[in-house]
């Protein structure tokens, strides 16, 4: 339990309002050891609970008064680095004026200078732009006592393995290091030895039992976009995630669905960032039950509640099919995974079915198609030109809602908060109510552009209708 670990009592109760009481696996594991301030190597799975793993020791140990950059967290995408920030926000609510920060690429560098000129408690970062910044003297990393690796492996697949050593080398040596890491390899060992001091190794192995359901199905090339449709019905999947190897298949995929009449989301390294962020806001609050997606998307993002992931494309290899099936079976939950394969892949398929114990093989003639299943998504996004810098919160957000407008709390779902918008999930029949109403209501005192938000298949960003202009 959280409550036997040592630390203060606002920690463990905001720790209790959030709805951590038992300790995941690696937390058990890691926490006693990483709150002692040792060096940390740690090994778990996609979905255990890393992030709080290393957020606790380092909120634990923040001097909140000293005004001063304590924690460099490096992360490989942007998307995971938000989520990181997210966490500690979270669970960092007893404390007030921590600041996190996060300092990533496919953001415009001037304003990450100005705010690292106001100072930081916490840097979540990607390593090319941290760099970027160290390189031109903008970041004071003197103060440094926690430096932690996240997802170390898929950092190092994304060769940034020299940008990470450069880092490193402009840190205080007297500091504690954790690496996180969903696999543990050669490579793996070579930066650990460089970068960690007397590391303690922790792991564990596929101790809580995924209870990820996997069906294999041999296929022809020209089949498989007709199969999509069955695939969802016969499941009766509510949220799913498509995986292809390559961003054209996504393209093509999504224009084919489209004309099969599934509008879906796409979430590719060729989308800006703007739009990926967007993508992955509207697929998880639920206003889009489809997200197809390369491997960009596959690692560290958490998405919740997943029901079905399609490997439209067999993975490269098993470590890839790991951390896609991955999607489904978040923090303990079920799901189903489904891979598709043709003739070409035979020597893949028999590798990644050596890895995996319960993979059943199934032929395309028994599925079941429920031609009564409609899939679409009770929730739409309502987007607010209004967020953090603006001082909003979900909670004046939520207000405005509720009280202001007269929503019932259940007809409102994820509200995601950015800097300078808000996204709302509304249950689709209120839309054109909210668009109506909150046009005319006051968020915390002001008046927001509210749209509509959603996405054709191409991940362009549109509105469908521009309600309210800021007088
Ligand atoms: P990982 O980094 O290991 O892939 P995450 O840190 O993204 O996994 O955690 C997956 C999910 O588990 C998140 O929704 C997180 O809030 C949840 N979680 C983490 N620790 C606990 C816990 N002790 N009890 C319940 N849920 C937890
Ligand atoms: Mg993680």
């Amino acid at each position: 339990k959280f409550s036997q670990l040592n630390l203060p009592k606002e920690f463990l109760t905001n720790l209790e309002t959030l709805g951590y009481t038992k300790l995941t696996a690696i937390q058990q594991k890691s926490l006693p050891l990483s709150l002692d301030n040792k060096d940390l190597i740690a090994q778990a799975k996609t979905g255990s609970g890393k992030t709080v793993a290393f957020c606790i020791p380092i909120i634990n140990k923040l001097n909140i008064k000293n005004f001063r950059i304590q924690s460099l967290i490096l992360a490989p995408t942007r998307e995971l680095a938000n989520q990181i920030a997210l966490e500690i926000r979270k669970l960092s609510r007893h404390i007030h004026n921590l600041k996190v920060l996060t300092l990533c690429g496919g953001t415009p560098f001037k304003p990450q200078v100005l705010s690292l000129s106001h100072e930081a408690h916490i840097i979540v970062a990607t390593p090319g732009r941290v760099l970027k910044h160290i390189q031109q003297n903008n970041i004071d990393l003197e103060n440094i006592t926690t430096l932690v690796l996240d997802e170390a492996d898929k950092m190092l697949d994304m060769g940034f393995y020299d940008d990470i050593m450069e880092i490193i080398d402009s840190l205080p040596k007297n500091r504690q290091t954790l690496l996180f890491s969903a696999t543990y390899e050669k490579n793996i060992e070579k930066l650990a030895s460089n970068v960690l001091l007397n590391p303690v190794v922790v792991k564990v192995e596929n101790e809580e039992k995924v209870h990820i359901k996997q069906k294999f199905y041999s296929v022809e090339e020209s089949n498989k976009t007709t199969l999509i449709p069955a695939l969802i019905s016969s499941n009766k999947a509510k949220s799913i995630l498509i995986f292809c190897n390559m961003k054209i298949t996504c393209d093509k995929l999504a224009d084919d669905l489209y004309n099969l009449g599934l509008d879906v989301l796409t979430l590719h390294s060729d989308l800006e960032q703007k739009q990926r962020d967007e993508t992955i806001i509207l697929f998880s609050n639920k206003s889009y039950p489809i997200l197809i997606a390369t491997d960009v998307a596959s690692r560290g993002l958490h998405i919740d509640d997943v029901d079905l992931v399609i490997n439209y494309d067999l993975s490269l290899d098993e470590k890839i099919h790991t951390h896609r099936i991955g999607r489904t079976a978040r923090a303990g939950k079920g799901g189903m995974a489904i891979s598709l394969y043709t003739h070409n892949d035979y020597d893949r398929v028999e590798l990644i079915k050596d890895t995996f114990t319960d993979i059943q093989e199934e032929s395309v003639d028994k599925i079941e198609d429920d031609l009564s299943y409609k899939i679409d998504s009770e929730l739409r996004t309502i987007f607010i030109n209004g967020g953090k810098k603006q001082k909003l919160r979900a909670g004046d957000i939520l207000g405005a809602m509720t009280a202001g407008i007269g929503l019932h709390k259940d007809e409102i779902g994820k509200i995601d908060i950015l800097d300078f918008a808000s996204y709302v999930a509304i249950s689709k029949e209120k839309i054109s109510f909210v668009l109506e109403k909150l046009s005319k209501e006051k968020i915390k005192g002001k008046y927001y552009r509210i749209y509509e938000k959603w996405q054709n298949k191409k991940g362009d960003i549109n509105c469908l209708k521009i309600h309210y202009f800021l007088k």
